[in-house]
């Protein structure tokens, strides 16, 4: 049988073109299949930590439009404090141009893309892989799903169990210039103010990506609570927290002295945010599944692009063994995904329970203890890890798991309370 290519990837966001420069640098033949035109919009808040750039193979500063170094936080859009950091905690771009740039980089590296092509299902036979699309069918050795939240090809592969349906409303909106240039370095982060839930605003070049999200089953309280978010930034009930903050850190910000005016919004748009909550299969024969299609993101932070890049990254070796012949099936892939990422994954789920259990004293534990606030960073910036969380009980980490199990009991309690009554039954 003549293949199209050894590696078919479906999908261009990160997931997909990472793997296909991985394996196109090491010499092997990959098409990806792409349903949409680039440069494409994608709903994301595209706030990119260190831990990303860590494992984006190249340098990718050409597609950042601003950078973060301050973080008002607010439970519910009370408790407002403002942290500072000296360094910044993450860069923030657009996913059209950044997901465009990183394609361009896999292509130059020898990948080719045919665009409009929508995968619907890949069918398995015994010496290759056939991959249809609406237009035709392609042939392989192996397929990756990079293919996002709804996968295609982890649905038609039977690789979509243990998932929980997470959901983002996200929007992008124009506001006067002169805030938006005094916020430039500032990210607004929301939350406790329902279980799981979570409010964001990312400031870009020109305008604001303003996000909420939580769990799927919470869906009808979220346009609330995303005009409550409106609602706070357009009142500046935060300015005079951003203020105190800034002097203590002696910042030479500009303070803004009125809330944002919000001048227009494109693009409101939902998106399902796929969590993965078991360790299982990443792979089934002759198929990978990486990113959003393995249900890869953080069930605490809706946080994703690490874990496409990573998960691709992983694909691609796993491809390359298989291929040189130093493995006789896919399993190292699985095997990689539930040690490395699966691990970290259900940690960030343990302590998401933890802090819907008490997340008003979070909250404020995180603003008035330094230690807290360096460890957001250190987590931001890769340098320590969810799973890392239970060292800091010291003697008492044998309790973690106890901690954890009461916890989830109560945080399922209260997504259930909270699905029936919302905001007003609190
Ligand atoms: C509102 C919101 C905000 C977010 N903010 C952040 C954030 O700030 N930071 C962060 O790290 N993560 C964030 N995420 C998560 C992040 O967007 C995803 O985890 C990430 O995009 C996953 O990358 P991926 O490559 O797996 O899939 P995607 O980026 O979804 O890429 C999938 C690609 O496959 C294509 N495709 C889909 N179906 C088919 C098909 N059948 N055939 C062919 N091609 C197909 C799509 O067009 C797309 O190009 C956010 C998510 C949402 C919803």
């Amino acid at each position: 049988m003549t293949t199209d290519a050894d590696v078919i990837i479906a999908g261009a966001g990160p997931a997909g073109t990472i793997a296909a420069y991985e394996l196109a640098i090491r010499g092997v033949s990959v098409l990806i299949l792409e349903k949409s035109q680039f440069p494409r919009y994608k709903v994301c808040g595209a706030g990119l930590t260190y831990k990303i750039l860590r494992e984006i193979p190249f340098d990718a500063s050409p597609v950042f439009e601003t950078q973060i170094s301050n973080v008002i936080f607010s439970s519910g859009f009370r408790d407002i404090f403002t942290r500072t950091s000296s360094d910044p905690l993450i860069y923030c771009t657009m996913r059209d141009k950044f997901d465009a740039f990183l394609l361009a980089k896999a292509v130059e590296a020898g990948a080719r893309v045919i665009y409009g092509e929508k995968v619907g299902e890949v069918q398995q036979q015994k010496d290759y892989a056939t991959v249809v699309t609406r237009s035709g069918s392609f042939h392989s050795q192996l397929v990756i799903g990079a293919d996002g939240a709804s996968s295609s090809v982890a649905r038609s592969s039977g690789l979509r169990e243990n998932m929980m349906p997470g959901l983002a409303w996200e929007a992008e909106v124009l506001v006067d210039p002169a805030v938006l240039k005094a916020c430039s370095q500032t990210l607004f982060l929301d939350w406790g103010a329902f279980p799981g839930g979570y409010g964001w605003v990312f400031p870009k070049g020109d305008h604001l990506s303003i996000g909420v999200g939580g769990p799927a089953a919470l869906s009808k309280w979220m346009m609330t609570y995303y005009r409550e978010m409106l609602k706070y930034l357009e009142e500046g009930t935060w300015i005079q927290s951003f203020k105190s903050g800034l002097l203590k850190a002696n910042s030479e910000f500009q303070i803004p002295d009125s809330g944002f005016n919000i001048l227009g919004t494109t693009s409101l748009k939902s998106w399902p945010i796929p969590v993965r909550v078991k360790k299982s299969r990443f792979h089934h024969g002759r198929v990978l599944v990486a990113g959003d299609a393995g249900g890869l993101t953080d069930p605490l932070t809706g946080e994703g692009i690490y874990y496409a890049v990573r998960s691709g990254k992983l694909a691609a070796a796993a491809c390359c063994e298989y291929l040189e012949a130093q493995s006789p099936s896919l399993n190292s892939y699985t095997e990689a995904v539930n040690d490395e990422l699966m691990t970290e994954l259900l940690e960030a789920n343990r302590i998401k329970f933890l802090f819907n259990t008490a997340p008003l004293k979070i909250h404020r534990f995180v603003c008035n203890s330094d230690r807290a606030w360096r460890a957001f960073g250190k987590v931001l910036r890769g340098e320590r890890w969810y799973a890392d969380v239970r060292f800091g009980f010291g003697q008492w980490k044998f309790l973690w798991g106890l901690t954890c199990y009461i916890s989830k009991w109560i945080s399922d309690y209260r997504e259930k309370r909270f699905s029936k009554n919302g905001f007003t039954g609190k």
